[in-house]
C-alpha cells in the first residue's frame, strides 16, 4: 500500500487547525454556529471551511431546516478521511488495531508475544500485523499515523524506551525509527497512560480530570489532569503500585516486591501477589486468569483476597485523590472483572481517608472499554498529534521529531 498523503503537506494555518479542533470536539456546526463560537469574519470562516473540505477532513452533515427557506449547510469532522494503525503491547500479549480518526476501532487482532524476547521479534510481529490489517482494509484510505504503547517508561518526546524494568533488551529502542515506513507520525506512550487517555476521551470527554487505575498482574495508574496526560519528568508519574502499602503487620516484616523494595502496594494487592497467596494456601493457581475464574465461581478464599486487595489499593488511591482531585476514577485491568468485590474495598478506603471536598463529586467506576482502552487512547493520541497545528504547519512528524 502506498504511503499516506501526510497531513503535514496540507499546510493548514493555525486558524484552520483550530477550526478543525472545534469540529472534532463539538460535532456538526453551521457557518453561523462557527461564527458565534469563534467571532471570525465570514470570509475567514468560508476560506477555512473550504480548506478543510478540500482536504477531506470535513464533510456535509444532514441539513437542518430553520422555519421556511433553504436549510443551512452543516459540516462535520470526517473521521474516515484516513486511518491509524495502533499496537497496545503488554508483557505477554498485544492488541493491534486499525482505527479511524475519531478513535473508533475498525479491525483488531490479539497476538501472544513475550516482551522479554526483545524489540526485534516483537516489532517485526507488529509490522506484520499492520501489513495484514492494511491488506484486509483494501487500501480505501491512507495511513495517517501510528501509535504504540509499551509496558514500561517511555521518553515521550522521542518515543524512546527508557530503562524498563520488565522489558529486557529494549532500553534505548527508538520506536519511531522501527515503524516509520507506515506513516510520518509515530506516537509512543506508556500503556497505562494510553488506557487513561482512551477512557477519558472515549467515555468521559467532558471530564478534564480522570485517574485510570490498572489492576492486573501489576498495578499502575494513568493521570489525566486538566485534559492532558501527566507523565512526570522521567515518564514515571502514576506509579501507584510501588507506593508504601497501608497494611497492618504486627511482625514488622514487609513483603518483598518485584521491584526489589519491600512493602509496596503491588506486593499485597496485585494479581501476582494474589496468585502467590493462593499458592501458599495450597491452591493450584498459577495465573491471574485462574484467580479470576475462582472469583467468578464464588470461591471464598480468592474472593476474600480480592476484597483485601481492594482495601490496600483504596488506601493508596485515597492519597492520589487528595493530591490530584480527579472527578472520575476508572478501574481497569484483569482484576476489574471482580467488579464490586474489588471496587467496594477501594471505595470504602477512598471515602474514609480522602478529604470530603475531594470526594464530594468523585465517581469510582469500572472500565467500559476494557481491552480496547489502550488502542482507543493511542488512536486519540495519534489523531491529536497528526491534526494539531504544530504537526500540520511545521511538517513535523509528531512527537518523535522533537
Ligand atoms: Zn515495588
Amino acid at each position: 500500500m502506498t504511503l499516506a498523503p501526510d497531513p503535514a503537506t496540507l499546510g493548514l494555518d493555525h486558524g484552520t487547525a483550530d477550526l478543525l479542533g472545534l469540529f472534532r470536539s463539538t460535532g456538526s456546526l453551521t457557518r453561523a454556529e462557527v461564527s458565534e463560537r469563534t467571532g471570525w469574519a465570514r470570509m475567514t470562516i468560508n476560506g477555512r471551511l473550504d480548506r478543510l473540505v478540500e482536504a477531506g477532513l470535513l464533510e456535509d452533515d444532514q441539513p437542518t431546516v430553520a422555519g421556511r427557506g433553504r436549510p443551512a449547510a452543516r459540516f462535520r469532522f470526517s473521521p474516515e478521511a484516513g486511518h491509524l494503525l495502533v499496537a497496545d503491547i503488554g508483557a505477554s500479549g498485544m492488541r493491534v488495531a486499525l482505527c479511524n480518526l475519531s478513535g473508533a476501532v475498525r479491525a483488531r487482532v490479539d497476538v501472544a508475544i513475550n516482551i522479554a524476547d526483545g524489540p526485534d521479534p516483537v516489532l517485526d510481529e507488529v509490522q506484520d500485523r499492520f501489513d495484514r490489517l492494511l491488506a484486509a482494509a483494501g487500501g480505501e484510505t491512507a495511513t495517517w499515523g501510528v501509535g504504540v504503547s509499551l509496558p514500561g517508561p517511555v521518553e515521550f518526546a522521542t518515543g524512546t524506551v527508557v530503562e524498563p524494568p520488565i522489558m529486557a533488551g529494549w532500553n534505548g529502542t527508538r520506536i519511531p525509527e522501527r515503524l516509520g515506513r507506515f506513516a510520518g507520525t509515530v506516537f509512543v506512550e506508556n500503556d497505562v497512560n494510553a488506557m487513561a487517555l482512551g477512557e477519558q476521551r472515549g467515555c468521559f470527554p467532558t471530564v478534564a480530570d480522570v485517574l485510570f487505575l490498572k489492576v492486573g498482574t501489576g498495578i499502575g495508574s494513568g493521570i489525566i489532569s486538566n485534559g492532558a496526560v501527566v507523565r512526570g519528568a522521567q515518564g514515571a508519574a502514576g506509579d501507584i503500585g510501588h507506593l508504601w502499602a497501608d497494611v497492618e503487620q504486627p511482625s514488622g516484616r514487609r513483603l518483598r516486591c518485584k521491584c526489589g523494595k519491600e512493602g509496596c502496594v503491588e506486593a499485597y494487592a496485585s494479581g501476582w501477589a494474589i496468585v502467590r497467596d493462593l499458592a501458599a494456601a495450597d491452591q493450584p493457581v498459577t495465573s491471574v486468569d485462574q484467580v479470576m475464574e475462582r472469583v467468578a465461581f464464588g470461591d471464598p478464599l480468592a474472593t476474600g483476597l480480592v476484597r483485601d486487595a481492594g482495601r490496600v489499593i483504596g488506601s493508596a488511591l485515597a492519597n492520589a485523590v487528595s493530591l490530584l482531585n480527579p472527578s472520575v476514577v476508572v478501574v481497569g485491568g484483569q482484576l476489574a472483572a471482580a467488579d464490586e468485590h474489588l471496587l467496594s474495598g477501594i471505595r470504602e478506603r477512598v471515602y474514609a481517608r480522602s478529604l470530603p471536598l475531594a470526594t464530594r463529586d468523585l465517581h469510582i467506576t469500572r472500565s467500559r472499554l476494557d481491552g480496547d482502552a489502550g488502542v482507543t487512547g493511542l488512536a486519540y493520541g495519534v489523531a491529536d498529534a497528526v491534526l494539531s497545528f504544530d504537526s500540520v504547519t511545521q511538517g513535523a512528524a509528531g512527537p518523535q521529531s522533537a
